[in-house]
């Protein structure tokens, strides 16, 4: 694969113009990309699932890291070139074309493997969400690796008494350990976008707390619903809310951002009781 033309090349002879309505900021540095193809861990042989390969780009990295790729594009322009590189690699690179949000990539993938993504914020927490509020886990997947614009970022790897912490944190958190792997400079991509970006990691936790990930939602959605209020008035229309708290010897003054992610799991358990 060393001998591929170069992205831009690839864009300029496809009329890859990049389109602001599907989120198209185009990575091109290929040692850049080589790093986020090695946040996952040791690729080879390994199946990933990567959303929005655009280009191909990032899709590169990953087949030169040895992995067998399935990927999912919404703008058909894209698929050439994909096909393209499909060749370069025989047999490891499946394309499915198609919108991220209506494809269920356990079955698209066929077996479990790495998620890599670098997509427009809005369909990346969407997805995002998806895959962390999974009734199943561990999950299909054994890492996600994804793409945020820093602030967004911020929110997934956020700790307590701060404002990025809310109900994505306690999602991302609660059965996965999340770290930002990688910050990167808004001037990597093509066109730039106005704000700094990082890769965010999350690998599922070994051993999960036992807790209904239906429950941690509805505590999350009504703490951080009303994160200003105390949390007498915010949890009260979660039955038995108000009796855990107490039970757990949790001051119902507190405030939705001083809740740890560990005395969420804790309510939880004790709505369960
Ligand atoms: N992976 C390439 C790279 O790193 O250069 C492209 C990244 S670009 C930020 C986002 C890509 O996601 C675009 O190719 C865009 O067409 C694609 N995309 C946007 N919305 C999508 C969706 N709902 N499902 C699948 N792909 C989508």
């Amino acid at each position: 694969m060393s001998d591929l033309p170069p992205l831009r090349e690839v864009i300029a002879r496809h009329g890859l113009s990049a389109l602001k309505a599907l989120g198209q900021n185009f990575l091109l540095d290929e040692q850049l990309l080589d790093r986020i193809a090695r946040v996952p861990g040791p690729l080879d042989g390994a199946a990933v699932f990567e959303v929005g390969p655009g280009p191909g780009g990032l899709t590169r990295a990953l087949l030169r890291a040895g992995a067998e790729v399935v990927a999912v594009e919404h703008d058909p322009r894209c698929l050439p070139a994909l096909a393209e590189l499909a060749g370069w690699a025989p047999g490891r690179l499946r394309v499915i074309a198609g919108d991220a949000l209506r494809i269920d990539g356990a079955a698209a993938l066929g077996r479990p493997g790495h998620v890599v993504a670098n997509l427009p914020y809005n369909v990346g927490t969407a997805l995002l969400v998806g895959w962390l509020t999974l009734a199943d886990w561990p999950p299909w997947w054994r890492s996600l690796t994804l793409m945020f614009q820093k602030e967004v970022a911020d929110r997934i790897v956020a700790r307590p008494d701060t404002d990025a912490y809310g109900r994505l944190a306690v999602l991302a958190q609660w059965r996965a350990q999340a770290r930002i792997a990688l910050p990167v400079h808004r001037s990597a991509f093509t066109p730039p976008p106005k704000v700094m970006s990082a890769v965010v990691h999350i690998v599922p936790a070994e051993a999960p707390p036992g807790v209904s990930v239906r429950r941690i939602e509805a505590l999350t959605a009504a703490a951080f619903g009303q994160r200003r209020k105390m949390l007498r008035q915010s949890l009260k229309g979660v039955p038995g809310a108000l009796d855990a708290l107490a039970a757990l010897g949790i001051d119902p003054t507190r405030r939705a951002e001083t809740v740890t992610v560990e005395e969420f799991v804790a309510l939880a358990r004790a709505l369960h009781a």
